[in-house]
């Protein structure tokens, strides 16, 4: 079988790159053995704006401009709905941090989100004594099941192949390589946290955060926007809401643990005041990169392998716009941005 591309993940970077191939017509196949499961468990929200320091973040109105229509598309194409749009309420600790948004919100990039306004809370089960600020045109996509039905898309076009992809069986053939029955121009590996194991790539500094979320079900809570405090706390219907996410830099595995539900408990009681019942718990580990930035490029020497990661803590908003860019740099040979491209940690 001859391709033009193989694809080795498909978690939020291989779903992008793979709608990147079909939009210009190139054929391809793809690898995904469930080894990782970042972007199946993301809490996927997008949001522009570092709601610690209230300023905005990394390229993201570029980012959004290309990721709200590619997820619109592919709601028309795999006929579901991923895409909600979700208000988010950021409960201030202080006075100072009140003052922090006003000032926040008079910056040209933040103008379009953030509301000049302390917004009172309302809710008796919030603890909010400072009140709060809230952020507009933000949102969510649900990345799981966004992700389970483009599998079955890919499934019923026989794209898709559910096992390991074996480094150590490419076989390099002038531009070309081939891996058992399949010959490809390219291989692109999307592979997250996966990519530890990449013989051809794990030399690059990712600096992987694990993640643990729990979803609980709070019939009283009754709100239908992210509160963002200790915690975020994500409405997902059915009076049921994700809440999240721990930081771990140590712990490699993606097993949920009792110290991060110990984690997560202590800081939702310092949020709401109101019973729950915790129905689920889930962890991850996100693609982050030495210096924040993601991962894009051609192998130095095989060039018909690159890579596309380092989605980090974002992967909703950057995913689609970073594969437009590998996209163009491999067939159009258009040039990287330098803070993007591997070839900076030369
Ligand atoms: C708890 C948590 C909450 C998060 N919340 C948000 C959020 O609200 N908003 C946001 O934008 N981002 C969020 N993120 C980050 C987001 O999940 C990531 O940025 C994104 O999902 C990374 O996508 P990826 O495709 O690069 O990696 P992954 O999702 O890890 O996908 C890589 C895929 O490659 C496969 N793979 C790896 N090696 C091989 C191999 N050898 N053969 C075959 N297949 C292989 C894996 O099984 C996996 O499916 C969160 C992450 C976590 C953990």
């Amino acid at each position: 079988m001859q391709v033009d591309f193989i694809i080795v993940g498909l978690g939020l970077a291989g779903i992008a790159f793979a709608e990147e191939l079909s939009k210009n017509g190139k054929s391809f196949i793809v690898f995904e053995d469930d080894s990782q499961n970042s972007s199946l468990v993301a809490g996927g929200m997008y949001n522009p704006v570092v709601l610690k320091r209230f300023t905005p973040v990394w390229n993201a109105k570029e980012q959004l401009k290309i990721a709200l229509p590619f997820y619109k598309n592919l709601e028309e194409k795999l006929k579901g709905q991923y895409q909600y749009s979700v208000d988010i309420y950021r409960i201030f600790k202080s006075i100072e941090e009140q003052n922090n948004w006003f000032q926040a919100c008079d910056k040209l990039l933040l103008e379009d989100f953030m509301i000049p306004k302390i917004i009172k809370n309302i809710n008796q089960y919030i603890k909010a004594p400072f009140d709060c600020g809230k952020l507009k045109n933000t949102g969510r996509i649900n990345v799981n099941s966004l992700a389970k039905d483009y599998r079955i898309h890919l499934k019923k076009s026989n794209k898709l192949r559910e096992e390991q992809f074996v480094y150590k069986k490419i076989v390099f053939d002038m531009d070309r390589v081939s891996y058992r029955d399949i010959i490809a121009k390219h291989i692109v590996f999307c592979e997250g946290f996966g990519l530890k194991e990449n013989p051809f790539f794990n030399h690059l500094p990712m600096r992987e955060a694990k993640g643990e979320l729990l979803t609980i079900h709070a019939p009283n809570l009754k709100v239908d926007y992210l509160i963002k405090s200790a915690v975020f706390i994500l409405p997902i219907g059915n009076d049921h809401y994700k809440v999240g996410a721990t930081f771990n830099w140590i712990d490699k595995t993606k097993l949920p643990t009792q110290d991060g539900r110990n984690e997560l408990e202590n800081k939702l009681s310092s949020v709401i005041n109101c019973d729950y019942k915790i129905v689920d718990h889930s962890a991850g580990i996100r693609p982050t990169i030495l210096d924040r930035r993601p991962l894009l490029g051609i192998h130095k020497k095989y060039k018909q392998l690159s890579i596309l990661n380092g989605m980090g803590t974002r992967g909703v908003m950057i995913a689609p716009l970073m594969a437009k860019k590998l996209f163009l740099n491999l067939e159009k040979n258009e040039q990287l941005d330098k803070e993007i491209d591997i070839a900076r940690f030369d």
